[in-house]
Parts: structure tokens; sequence; C-alpha cells
């Protein structure tokens, strides 16, 4: 095969050889090829013609093509999907080259270095990260390279490294080779298929440009971790980069931590079940007018704060902007004709930017003013006239702009019509020799009709041949000898020049190519004009952000009536007056959310929460979750009232309904969860159980639920809200000062009918509905008062202790007895042990209605 190859194919091959795991896009004219191996793949991914290359030869080359105006969509399906793509280039003319063109890999795009613009994706990040381990931490960067934002931080463990990777949503993370050492081999495991594994060694002396955008970092760890990230951005993206922000270390610690399981569990940026932002926190919160402050609100959702001042400057903003209604409505117009600003210079930067979107870019400028005036109108003390005194308006270089580029100007930059006419001299001339030429050849055509006395005479152009004289074959007669040149012969016509008209073509096309030429020149300078303003337009895009999402704040505060939260930090008291749980509530018609107080004082720490199944149990917990989330982001709160401490982190248990199908292996999960809460949570967390236990057997789950509650009374004191459907545990709220009980109301109507009322109340609930649930839900009758005969016959055996082997002092038997009891019995019979074991066997979670039916058959002929 390589005997055959032609000079290109070797080329290609050479060039494919270094990235063998990508798409080569090789361009040749027009078109970007694809070959080989890569042609069979991407024709049938990308819907291609696949052709061959040298068809006729005994080896043909499968081939592809895809026009390379085109391509950036080809791209995008490719990358979306997974794969990488190298950009091959044509480094020299074609024109002036000798032998072979020389061509080169000018970008890799990978899933993480994808440049999302356009469509969809705008109001998301776009990750790229690197980890690397050391002694006794991890430590990671990010990148987005559409935006430039570069971040660092030292992360503990493993497990926590991986929940930060999913939080930003990270695609794709460098990795150092496995050197055999252990954390490194776990690390690249556990990274799996998003890891790229390259083989630089940390180096010696970075380049200036890294250098520079890791001087601030103090850590050496943080510095190596990031140099290793702009490394492999360097070497697979080859363009200028200058929009990359230096580089800032940041703590988790500065941040309230949840992991991914409770990110999705709360619904926090989708919704858990249909994946889509609709029906998510972040989906109801959101009311940001431009892709920056979209992005900036999911970052804030995800990274609430510990700070004190810093969500207080938040929430006072809000409240600013909540009594300005017109001014923020005014900002609100100007914010709609702000484009993606980040996104813009990081196109100024890499020099992909084009004429419309200066245009755009002006556009955004032009709005700075107007939000600074209108910001400046309220009093000096307003936080935010302050705001409005640090806006750079940058009307130096929206004015350049405007005087320069064209309002309309084409997508291409090399094929003129960008320049405004006044703004250069030079393409004023040669647009004036072109008008003149134009005006010339116009009057050419009765010129020529009048001098040849051939009516049908007509001046036409075109691609291949150039301007010309077209006379039909019958007319030719009348032309005089040896004025004209044969250029084209059709079938009735002969098209014709004079040495004239081709003086005059010529000097259009010098004329054109000049003016092009001078256009694109220009463009290019203002285009580097916008890239030295790097530093303003991020900053400005940061400060714009950030109105934006504080105003979208104030306008949900208002529209979905949520109220300022205050923060009690010496006292660890919750105290929440009619809070509610914003998506649920929006879900339900008007008003028939029922809300409810949340109180937990100094001493009570854990909330027992008993009720019926679907009473609204954790409903109740999220709600509060929610609460905190939104608060400590500096958001306002759905209560009427909310006094709350600052929290460290949030831990969640919330098992999905078809957890319950899956049995064992979701036990293990939930156990798995428990046990990272029990063992990370320290006195200023929140957890959220929400029936632990369930997945396992009632015994077991009932004897596991109580020995956690222990513990976290003993050991975590967190603030926890744990709901559970085993009565039997709310003894536990006499025995120990800081636990309580509430329960879910609901009420049974004068036909035994059960309402819920989704209220939350003191004490534990009275009595399992259970079995009117089961009622509900249309089990047969006469199953339904077998169970209450059942039911009420356990009621009434005596009760035991339940020996649960703890290190508590076990309940007091008085104290028992008042409860009910289900499963704790005395001096049983052999046969009523066996019913009791039969019992123990039966997975409710797993029972059809007719299998419940033969078990309560077979349970009646074992009495
Ligand atoms: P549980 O955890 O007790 O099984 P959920 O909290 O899942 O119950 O609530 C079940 C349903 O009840 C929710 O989907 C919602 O429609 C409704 N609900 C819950 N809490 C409330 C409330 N406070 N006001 C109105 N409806 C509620």
């Amino acid at each position: 095969m390589a005997k055959a190859d032609t000079p290109m194919m070797v080329q290609y091959h050479e060039i494919k050889k270094q990235y063998p795991d990508a798409f080569v896009f090789y361009r040749l004219g027009d078109f970007y090829e694809l070959f080989e191996d890569d042609a069979v793949l991407g024709a049938k991914i990308l819907e291609l013609t696949l052709t061959a290359r040298n068809k006729n030869s005994d080896n043909p080359v499968p081939m592809a093509g895809i026009p390379h105006h085109a391509a950036r969509n080809y791209i995008d399906i490719l990358v979306d999907q997974g794969y990488k793509v190298a950009i091959v280039e044509q480094m020299e003319d074609p024109a002036t080259a000798k032998g072979m063109v020389k061509r080169d890999v000018v970008q890799l795009i990978t899933p993480g270095t994808k440049m999302t613009d356009g469509i969809g994706g705008e109001r998301e990040n776009n990750y790229l990260a690197a980890v690397i381990p050391s002694d006794k931490t991890f430590s990671l960067a990010y990148i987005d390279l559409s935006t430039g934002e570069l971040k660092t931080t030292n992360i503990a463990r493993l497990p926590e490294v991986l929940d930060e990777l999913d939080s930003l949503e990270v695609k794709e993370v460098v990795l150092l080779k496995d050197n055999g050492i252990e954390p490194q081999i776990q690390l690249i495991d556990k990274i799996g298929k998003r890891g790229i594994v390259v083989s630089y060694t940390v180096q010696q002396s970075p380049s200036a440009t890294i250098s520079f955008l890791t001087q601030s970092l103090l850590d050496t760890d943080q510095k190596s971790v990031t140099e290793l990230l702009l490394n492999y951005i360097f070497d697979t993206q080859r363009r200028s980069l200058d929009h990359i922000v230096p580089a800032t270390s940041y703590a988790r610690l500065s941040f309230l931590k949840f992991d991914h399981n409770t990110r999705v569990n709360l619904d926090l940026v989708e919704n858990s079940r249909t994946k889509k932002k609709a029906g998510s926190l972040l989906g109801l919160i959101d009311a940001t007018k431009t892709a920056m402050g979209g992005r900036l609100l999911k970052q804030w959702l995800l990274k609430p704060l510990r700070d004190h001042h810093d969500i207080t400057q938040r929430l006072d903003t809000i409240a600013a902007f909540q009594e300005q209604f017109f001014t923020r409505g005014a900002l609100q117009d100007h914010l709609k004709s702000v484009y993606d600003l980040e996104r813009l210079a990081a196109r100024a930067a890499m020099g992909t930017m084009n004429a419309r979107e200066l245009i755009q870019l002006k556009r955004s400028l032009s709005a700075v003013p107007g939000i600074k005036s209108t910001l400046s109108e309220l009093p000096h003390e307003n936080v935010l006239h302050q705001i409005a005194d640090e806006l750079d308006t940058m009307l130096d270089l929206s004015g350049l702009i405007e005087e320069a580029i064209v309002d309309d100007p084409p997508v291409s930059v090399r094929e003129g019509d960008i320049i405004r006419d006044g703004f250069d001299e030079k393409i004023d001339t040669y647009r004036q020799v072109l008008h003149d030429n134009q005006q010339w050849l116009g009057e050419l055509e009765s010129k020529e009709r009048i001098a040849t006395g051939i009516n049908s005479l007509k001046i036409g152009y075109n691609k291949n041949f150039g301007y010309f004289i077209e006379v039909t074959k019958s007319n030719i007669a009348k032309l005089e000898e040896g004025r004209y040149e044969r250029r084209q012969t059709l079938t009735n016509a002969e098209r014709f020049v004079t040495p004239e008209l081709k003086e005059h073509e010529r000097l259009i096309i010098e004329a054109q190519a000049k003016r092009t030429e001078r256009e694109y020149e220009l463009f290019v300078t203002i285009r580097e004009r916008v890239k030295t303003n790097i530093t303003r337009l991020q900053k400005l895009a940061g400060q714009i952000a950030r109105l934006d999402v504080l105003a979208s704040l104030a306008d949900i505060a208002d529209n979905q009536h949520f109220v300022r939260p205050t923060f009690v930090t010496n006292d660890d008291t919750v105290r929440i007056e009619k809070g509610r749980h914003p998506v649920v509530e929006a879900l339900l018609p008007n008003g028939d959310f029922v809300a409810n107080d949340v109180y937990l004082d100094k001493q009570t720490t854990i909330q027992l929460i008993t009720g019926p199944n679907m009473a609204g149990k954790s409903t109740y917990m999220r709600e509060l979750a929610l609460i905190v989330i939104l608060a400590q982001m500096g958001s306002f709160v759905p209560a009427d009232k909310a006094e709350l401490p600052i929290f460290d982190q949030i831990f969640t248990r919330i098992g999905a309904s078809d957890d319950l199908a899956t049995g064992q292996s979701t036990f293990m999960v939930e156990m798995a969860e428990a046990n990272y809460a029990l063992q990370e949570a320290t006195h200023h967390s929140l957890i959220l159980f929400d029936e632990l236990g369930r997945g396992t057997a009632t015994y077991d789950g009932m004897a596991l639920a109580q020995a956690i509650i222990e513990y976290l009374d003993q050991h975590v004191h967190a603030k926890t809200l744990f709901s559970t459907h085993y009565h039997e545990l709310t003894v536990l709220a006499h025995q120990y000062p800081n636990i309580e009980n509430v329960h879910v109301g609901a009420a049974e109507d004068e036909n035994g009918e059960l309402h819920f009322l989704h209220q939350i109340q003191a004490g534990p609930a009275d009595k399992s509905y259970g079995i009117h649930v089961a009622a509900l839900a249309g089990l047969p009758d006469g199953l339904i008062q077998n169970a209450e005969h059942i039911l009420s016959r356990l009621e009434h055996q005596q009760p035991i202790d339940l020996d649960m082997q703890n290190n508590v002092s076990k309940p007091d038997a008085n104290e028992m007895s008042d409860q009910t009891a289900l499963f704790v019995v005395k001096d049983i019979d052999q046969s009523t042990q066996a019913i009791l074991d039969q019992l123990a066997k039966i997975d409710i979670n797993n029972l059809t209605p007719i299998q419940a039916l033969n078990q309560l058959a077979e349970l009646k002929q074992m009495e």
C-alpha cells in the first residue's frame, strides 16, 4: 500500500499518525476530505457520500468530502458524539507553493475544547479539566475555552474530585500517564472514558504565556496542574488564546458543598425525571436576559456561598432592584441587546471573529452607556449607583467599530463589503474606480448597439470568461471586422471582447482585488484592537452578567413572592415561616400549595417526620434544602420569613420511587450515601434522610434507621430531617432531647376516605394510613378488610423489649406500649412465630395485588 501512495497520501498518513484517535479533516481546495477509515465511519455518521480516490487503481482510497464553509456543523455533530476532530489546513498558498503544499494540524477539537456558539449551549459553560494527585490531596484545574475562565483548587479525596468534575459537567479530563503509583492508577480508572492521558512531565520551565497565566498561584500543586492543562490546550489549539484569564485559586471551603446526588435529588439544574431545565430550580429562577447571566446564575446555584458578607452584598443589590422597579425594567431592556460578550471576546482573541460579530460587539457595547446612566440616576448611596460608577462604557471601541464597519456586513471576511465609505481613503478610491468602470460598462451596451445596429446585443459577465459582448449568430455579419475578439461560442450566440472592454475589465479586477485586500487588512486591525481590549471586555462582561443575575433574582422575588432571608451566625436556629417548595408550588394550581413552617431551635437537631405516603414529607424536606441553597447563593427565598444559620454542607438520601424496584443494589447505594453523610457532616451541616432503611427487610431497616438516628444525635449534631414510615422510631423523641417528632397531617372524612393536608404538625403521626393509601390505590375490598383485620390483631398483641443491640439505653417498656408497636411481641407461640417469619419475608415493594392476596390466603391457613 505504502508503495502506491501518492505524495499527498504520504503527507496525509504522516499527519494521521500523530492523531490516530481523531477524524482528520484534510483541507483540499474548498473541501475538507476524510480518507480511509475516517471516510467510511464519517460517511456513516454524517450521512456523506462515500467515494474513492484513484477509483480505478488497484487500491482505491475511500474518501468523503465536506465543503469547508459547512464544516462547523459536521464538526459539531462528531464532537457532540464524543469524537475528536483534527483540522488540517494548507499552510501556504497552493498557487505559489513549490511541489506538495505544506499542510499541518491547526486545531484539535474535542468535547472539552469545543466552542459552543450559536444554537443552544450558550447558557452552558463547557469545561475541560486536569487533575494531578499529589502527596495527600488532588489538585484540579479547569478552563472554559469559550470564555477564558481558568480556576484551580486542591481537593482532599478522589470521590470529591469526581463530584467537582460532575458538578462542573466537565467533558474531558487531562491526566498524567500511569506512573504505577496508586492514586494515579485509581484516578485514571475512575475518570474512565472522560480521561485524556498525556505523556507530558510537569515542565521545569513553562512558556512565558503559561508563566504569566499561573503567576498568581501560590500553591505549587495548583500551579503544576494548571500548567498541565494549559500545556495541553496550547498543544492542541495552536492559535492565539489571549482571552484566557490568569488562573485564580478557589477553596471549596468557601462554598456550601453538596454532592452530585444531592444536586440530582433536589432537581437543582435539571429535572431528574425529564433531564430538562424546565421543572428544575434553575428553570424556575432563571429570568436572565443574557447568555452570560444565564451561565453565572447556574454557577451561583451550584456554588452557594458561606461568607456572610458576600451573601449580604448580593442580597443588598436584589433589595435595591426590588425597590427600583422602573430602573430594573429599563436596565433589562438594555440587557436584551447585549450579546455574549465573553464569547465574543474569546473569538476576537482566537482570530475567529467575523464582521457580523464585530457588529454584535458594537451593539452590546452601545447598551452600556444606557445601563450606566439608568443606574446613575439613583442616589449616590444606592448600591446600584456604586455599581454603575465602575462600569467602563468602552466608547473608544464601540466608536471605532461604528465608524469602520457597515451595519450589515457579510459573514465572509475576505470578500469585502465590510468597511464603511469614508473610513479609509484607499478603499474610497478603489470604490470610485469600480463605480466609474461599472458605469462605463453600463453605457457600453447602448454605445455598441448604436455602433453595430444590433438591438439584441448584450453586455454580460461570466465567472470564467469575464465581461463580454454577446451577439446572436444571425447578427455576426454586422460586426466590424477586426474590432471584436471571439471569447466563447454558444449554440445561438457568440461572445466577444474588445481591447477597450479588456482594459476596463482589468481595472475592475485590479480595483476589486485591492479593495478586498485592504478591507480585510483593516478588518483584522480592528479585530486586533478588540483583542488588545480583552481584559476590559471580560471585566465588563462579568459586571453585566452579575447585574443581569441580580435583576433576574429580583424579578423572581417579586413574581414568586420570595423574601429576604436573614442569617443568625451565632445561633443554630432555623426559623422559616410559611416556607414553600417553589418548583412543586409552580406545578400546582394557584393557591393549592400548603406552606409549612420549619422550626428547629438550637437544641433540636433531628426532626423525625412521619405520615402517610404521598402526604408531602419529602416535599417538606426538599423545601428546606432549596431555601438554604437559595439563601446562600444570595437570593431571596420562598417563605414569609426565613432565619437561617449558614450551613457548610448539605447531604441527601432521597429515594426515587423507582428505586424501590431495583432492590438490593439500591440498598447498598442507600447505605453508602448514608455513610458518606455520617462521615462528612459537621454540626453546621444539613442532612435529609428520606425513608432510610426502606430498601431492606423491616427489622433490619428499622434497626439501622434507629442506630443511624442515634449516631447522628450523639456524634454528628447536624440539622437533620429524617422521614420514616417506622412509627416505632417516634419513641426516640421521648428519650433524646434533641430529637423532635413532626408529622404530615391527613384527615379522614365521614366516609372513611383519606385527605392529605400537606401540613406539618407537631408530634408523631397517630396512625399508620398505609391501608387507606392501599385502598385509594384501588386494591380489592376483600384484601383491604383482611389487612385491617390483621392490623387490629397485631395491634392488640403484647409488646416486648426490642433488644436492638445498640449502645443506647433501651426504650422504656411503658413508653413503648402507647406506640403502635407492630412487631414487638412477647411469649409468642410457634404458629404465631411462623406467621411473623412469613410476614417478615414479604417484600411489599415488589408485590402485585394478586400476589398479596395469595400471601394473605397462605397466612390465614397458617393460623
Ligand atoms: P411523601 O414524601 O410523603 O411520600 P411527597 O412529598 O412526595 O410525599 O408529596 C407527594 C405529592 O403531594 C407531591 O408531588 C405534591 O403534588 C403534593 N404535595 C406535597 N407537599 C405539598 C404541599 N405542601 N402542598 C400541596 N401539595 C403538596
